[in-house]
C-alpha cells in the first residue's frame, strides 16, 4: 500500500483492535507495524492477532512487520487486604517480602534481589511515579520508607527504582517463555524493555538466533547513559518516554529524544519515539494541539516511526488515531523546513563501497528527473544504507526473502516488496521497474535508479548502480546483461 509519507506508524493491539475488520482498517489508516504487547493478553489471544494480521498481509498484498514487545523485568507491589490504601506524606510505609496481604503500614514486594540492591536515601516510585518513598533503613527482606509524595497505592501497582542498578536477568522466565512462543510463532521484531546494558541485549541475542530482530527500548537512566554501547548491538530503538519520564524528571525526556532519535540516524538503525503521543484521543476523537505538536517534532527530528499504544490498543478512536498520525506526517513531510532540517543533519558517507553507491543513488536521483530507488537488498543492509541517505524521492526496498521486506517497514521510507530470486541484473531491472509502475511510483516514460549486488543473493554486496527506463521494451534494448 503506497503511503504519502516516509515516517511509519506502529500501532498497538489490544482489545480495542482484535478484529480483522479492526486491525485491517488500521493497516488501511496507516498502521506499517503491529505491536503485540506481552505484557498483556495469552498466548492464545496473541497467536490470534498474529494470524490475523498475517491475513491482512495477505489479502492486501503488503509487507507488514509484527513487533512483541517483552514485559521485562519489570517490578510490581502485591496485593492489599482492602486492594487498596491511601498512603499520607510523611508517613512510614515497610516494602518486605512477607507474602501476606498488605496494610496501611506495609506491603510484599517480591523481589529478592531489589532489597540486596537497596541503599539508605535512595528512591522508589510506585504507581507511575505518582508515589514517591525514600529509603530510611533496609535489610536483606526489608526497607522502610518514608512517604515524599503520597497517593493510592493498590494490588500489583509497578516499582520504579530509577536510581539503582537493578541485579536482575534481563530476562524473566516469563519474558523466556513469551521469547521462545512469539519466535516460534515468527514474529519479525522483537522489543526488550528496561534494557540496561549491552549485555542485556546480547542475551537476548543469544536466545532469538536471528529469527527476529532486536529492539531495545530505553526507559531506564543507566540505558541512556550506555547508550552508545547499546545501540551498537541492537537492531533498532524504541524511545520509551512513559517509563523514561517516571525513572527520569519528565523534562529531561525531550532532550534524550533529540539525541538517541539522532544517534540513531547516524548509525543507520531505525528509532521508535513512543508513548502518549495522542493520549486524549484514548477517549476523544480529536488530539490536543500540544499532542499534534508533539508527534510533529518527532517527525522534524527524523524518527523512523511514531508508535500509538493505549490509543490504538484500548481506545475508543483507534483508527482516528491512526488517521491523525498519518495526517501530520503528510503535512509535516511535505513542509520545506522539514526536508532542510532533514538535509541539514545528513552524515558524511561512509568508506564503504556500499555507502558510496547508494550516496550516488541519492544524488542522481535529486539532481535528475528520476522516480524512486530502487534497491534490491538480501539481509536489509542497503535498504537501511538508503533510509539512512533520507532521500527525496520514494525508496522501493526489493528483497526475495519476506522476513527481510517485514523487517524493513519499520524503517524510514522504506517500500517494501516481495520479488522472486533474481539471477542476473537485466531481471533485477525489470523487476525494479514492474515494481515502480505497479506501486504507482513511475509511469512507463519515467526513469528509476536500480542498485544490487552481483552476484544476487550474497548479502552485503552492493555495487551496481544504474539508471534505468520503466519501458521494459526499452530495458530490453538498452540493458548489457
Ligand atoms: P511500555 O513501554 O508501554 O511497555 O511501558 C513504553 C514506555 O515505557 O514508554
Ligand atoms: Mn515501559
Amino acid at each position: 500500500m503506497r503511503r504519502l509519507r516516509n515516517v511509519k506508524i506502529v500501532a498497538t493491539l489490544g482489545p480495542a483492535s482484535d478484529t480483522y475488520e479492526t486491525i485491517r482498517a488500521l493497516h488501511e489508516a496507516g498502521a506499517d507495524v503491529f505491536r503485540l504487547n506481552m505484557s498483556h493478553g495469552s498466548h492464545e489471544e496473541i497467536a490470534s492477532k498474529h494470524a490475523i494480521i498475517r491475513k491482512v498481509e495477505e489479502d492486501t498484498g503488503s509487507a507488514i512487520a509484527i513487533l512483541a514487545d517483552l514485559q521485562g523485568p519489570k517490578l510490581r507491589v502485591g496485593v492489599f487486604a482492602g486492594d487498596s490504601e491511601m498512603l499520607d506524606e510523611g508517613a512510614k510505609f515497610r516494602l518486605d517480602l512477607n507474602e501476606k496481604d498488605g496494610n496501611s503500614s506495609r506491603v510484599c514486594l517480591p523481589h529478592p534481589e531489589i532489597f540486596e540492591a537497596l541503599e539508605v536515601g535512595k528512591t522508589l516510585l510506585v504507581n507511575d511515579g505518582k508515589i514517591r518513598l525514600k529509603v530510611e533503613d533496609c535489610g536483606p527482606d526489608f526497607a522502610d520508607c518514608v512517604v515524599i509524595a503520597g497517593g493510592v497505592i493498590s494490588n500489583r501497582k509497578g516499582v520504579n527504582v530509577p536510581d539503582v542498578e537493578l541485579p536482575l536477568a534481563a530476562l524473566s522466565a516469563k519474558d523466556k517463555a513469551d521469547l521462545a512462543f512469539v519466535a516460534d510463532l515468527g514474529v519479525d521484531w522483537i522489543a526488550l524493555s528496561f534494557v540496561q546494558r549491552a549485555a542485556d541485549v546480547e542475551e537476548a541475542k543469544d536466545l532469538i538466533k536471528g529469527r527476529a530482530a532486536v529492539l531495545s527500548k530505553i526507559e531506564k537512566p543507566n540505558a541512556v547513559d550506555r547508550f552508545d554501547h547499546i545501540l551498537q548491538v541492537s537492531d533498532g530503538i524504541m524511545v520509551a518516554r512513559g517509563d523514561l519520564g517516571v525513572e527520569l524528571p519528565v523534562q529531561n525526556v525531550p532532550p534524550i529524544q533529540k539525541r538517541l532519535v539522532r544517534k540513531c540516524r547516524h548509525a543507520g538503525k531505525p528509532v521508535i519515539v513512543a508513548t502518549q503521543m495522542l493520549e486524549s484521543m484514548i477517549e476523544s476523537p480529536m488530539p490536543t494541539r500540544a499532542e499534534v505538536s508533539d508527534v510533529a517534532t518527532a517527525i522534524y527530528e527524523g524518527a523512523d516511526a511514531v508508535m500509538l499504544s493505549a490509543e490504538s490498543a484500548a481506545g475508543s478512536y483507534p483508527i482516528e488515531a491512526v488517521t491523525t498520525m498519518d495526517r501530520v506526517a503528510a503535512e509535516v513531510e511535505q513542509d520545506p523546513t522539514y526536508t532542510q532540517i532533514i538535509e541539514a543533519s545528513r552524515s558524511a558517507s561512509r568508506a564503504s563501497v556500499a555507502d558510496g553507491i547508494v550516496a550516488a543513488a541519492r544524488e542522481i536521483a535529486e539532481t535528475t528527473d528520476i522516480k524512486a530507488i530502487c534497491c534490491f537488498t538480501q539481509s536489509g543492509t542497503t535498504a537501511l544504507l538508503v533510509a539512512r541517505e533520507r532521500p527525496r524521492v520514494p525508496i522501493l526496498a526489493l528483497t526475495p526473502l519476506a522476513r527481510t521486506a517485514r523487517r524493513m517497514t519499520l524503517s524510514w521510507g522504506c517500500n517494501c516488496y516481495v520479488t522472486t530470486t533474481m539471477e542476473r541484473f537485466k531481471q533485477a531491472v525489470v523487476g525494479a521497474a514492474r515494481a515502480a509502475r505497479e506501486g504507482g511510483f513511475a509511469g512507463p516514460e519515467d526513469q528509476i535508479v536500480v542498485t544490487a549486488g552481483v552476484p544476487f543473493n550474497v548479502p552485503g554486496t552492493t555495487n551496481i548502480l544504474r539508471v534505468a527506463p520503466c519501458d521494459e521494451r526499452l530495458i530490453y534494448s538498452t540493458d548489457p546483461e
